[in-house]
């Protein structure tokens, strides 16, 4: 008897290396097919970014070329998944279809109609998390409360993670990545009948995913940044860029010493590729966050002494940020949809058009801002510090609401995830989980801080390349030597003032 077949139905995990729900599928039945949807709904989402258009492309070309390898297939289908999954799993004969769990309230309310829509037709449903080191669920305070406070969540997630793995194993425990499954049964097509094939016109499949894509990539909306994005898509380029910054034999470290070691204090400075720049792959899945925590286990083992120990700990607490967020976005669903803290809602944003335009396209006459939004026009994406510092400036000294600006980046960033970009904006408005009332970013110290000689900023402003250090961290630039480079929409301290007495008139609370 042939075995069952089971789909994997991929959304947010673009790999076959460690993926939990295929690994489970794989353990039940050699005959898994792999299927993908392209959901118009969020392809054609007025904040779809090209960046992210092109990501998933060439991922899901890589994908398609893996599972053949794998001994099956990848089906791409067009549409809503809640009426094809049931129809192609009755196409099929399948009697499960798996999944990877995910945060997001649009996500889980798809999901939600997808497993009644299979259920309807006597199709079982395999959904568990992948895409986290610790369930949500599994995260609550002493009282029993999911954490709104990232230090307490840190410790509570840090503590579950070396229960499941002592620090430094990577490859024992709970924690191990899994690897990709092989010799799975591709579909008998010819037992199928006729009418039920799925190339049989009976559903909207695609025969080869790059041409569709290309169509939606419309020249309007085209991504021109590839060659300057650092996020690679693709399963093989993730796992290349994990090795390249926290292995000894990745060719980054050739000679100067793994990536990772000197990520505190590198990770702040922009002017240097101190970070994993890994965000679109963990967004995309084309790589596990179990992938990432693994490798830092191998490098604790490279570790000289406790400054490179130390650094390996701030990367771990970065993959904790985003988990925090995640969690925070599955039991504060609300969050998508405006400030956490209510008397936020009440601020009187002056949102003045004409500024909101020059942030984004970096002409604010500010050069750290103005080369972040570059850097971010130009490749897709952005250095962490500098999302902070430019988040900022929009929020407290351009004072519009934040939720512009947090629109703007999911329109334009390769890496844009909704419980991270969510999470970044929200804790710099002040409106979100954060402890602290009132934070406010002084460009020009920033700059001095983390750009000292300037180099970030004359990259992406190269028209100001003839312009001192001193200058283009304060951005007070000479009339003459501006060349075309405009004025400072707003004075800092004046902006910061008022911005100040605005927050004082809020509701308390
Ligand atoms: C206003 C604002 C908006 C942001 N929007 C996004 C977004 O849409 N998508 C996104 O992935 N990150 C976002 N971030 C977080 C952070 O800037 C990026 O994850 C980071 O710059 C990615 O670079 P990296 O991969 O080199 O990170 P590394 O420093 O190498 O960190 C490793 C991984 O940890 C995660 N991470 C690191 N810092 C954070 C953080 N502060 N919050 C959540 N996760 C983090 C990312 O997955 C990252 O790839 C935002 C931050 C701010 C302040």
């Amino acid at each position: 008897m042939a075995p069952e077949r089971w789909l994997f139905w991929h959304r947010r995990d673009l790999r076959l290396t460690d993926n939990l729900g295929l690994a489970l599928a794989a353990d039940h039945t050699p005959a898994v097919t792999g299927v993908y949807v392209l959901d118009p709904t969020l392809l054609d989402a007025d904040d779809q970014a090209p960046a992210r258009l092109w990501f998933l492309r060439d991922s899901l070309a890589e994908l398609q070329e893996s599972w053949r390898m794998a001994g099956s297939r990848l089906l791409l289908l067009q549409g809503d998944p809640a009426e094809l999954l049931p129809r192609l799993a009755t196409a099929l004969a399948a009697g499960t279809v798996a999944w990877n769990r995910e945060v997001e309230p649009l996500s889980r309310a798809r999901d939600r109609r997808v497993a009644a829509a299979l259920g309807a037709v006597g199709v079982r449903v395999q959904a568990d998390w992948d895409q986290l080191l610790v369930a949500p669920e599994a995260l609550r305070t002493g009282a029993g409360e999911p954490y709104r406070v990232y230090g307490p969540f840190l410790r509570n997630w840090r503590s579950q993670l070396e229960r499941k793995a002592p620090l430094g194993a990577a490859t024992t425990g709970g924690l191990a990545p899994v690897a990709a499954p092989s010799g799975l049964l591709d579909l008998a097509l010819d037992a199928i009948p006729a009418e039920r094939r799925p190339q049989g016109g009976a559903l909207p499949l695609l025969a080869a995913l790059p041409a569709t894509l290309t169509e939606t990539l419309t020249a309007a909306r085209a991504f021109a940044g590839a060659e300057l994005c650092p996020c690679r898509p693709g399963e093989a380029a993730a796992l290349a860029q994990l090795v390249a910054f926290t292995d000894a034999s990745g060719p980054l470290a050739k000679g100067k010493g793994i990536p990772l070691l000197a990520y505190e204090p590198g990770r702040n400075l922009p002017g240097d590729a101190g970070t994993s720049a890994l965000s679109a792959a963990l967004a995309f899945g084309t790589i596990s966050p179990r992938q990432c925590w693994a490798a830092a286990q191998v490098a604790r083992a490279q570790a000289r002494g406790t400054e490179d120990l130390h650094s390996i700990t701030v990367w771990e607490q970065e993959l904790g940020w985003r988990e925090f967020y995640q969690q925070a976005l599955f039991h504060f669903p609300a969050l998508a949809e405006g400030p956490f803290r209510p008397q936020w809602r009440h601020f009187p944003w002056q949102n003045t058009p004409a500024w909101l335009e020059s942030w984004s396209e970096g002409l604010t006459g500010m050069p750290i801002v103005d080369a972040a939004m570059r850097q971010l026009n130009r490749s897709g994406w952005m250095h962490n510090r500098c999302r902070m510092i430019v988040a900022s400036f929009l929020v407290k000294d351009l004072i519009c609401d934040w939720r512009l600006g947090e629109r703007l980046f999911m329109t334009r960033l390769v890496d844009g995830d909704l419980a991270a970009n969510n999470g970044g904006w929200q804790w710099t408005a002040s409106s979100g989980m954060d402890p602290r009332p009132l934070r406010i970013f002084n460009p020009a110290t920033q700059a001095g801080r983390f750009d000292p000689e300037a180099r970030y900023i004359r990259h992406w402003l190269p028209e100001l390349a003839h312009v001192s250090n001193a200058d283009l961290i304060s951005g007070s630039i000479a009339p003459l030597e501006r060349r075309g480079y405009p004025e400072p929409l707003v004075d800092h301290r004046r902006q910061q003032a008022l911005f100040k007495e605005l927050y004082a008139g809020l509701p308390r609370g």
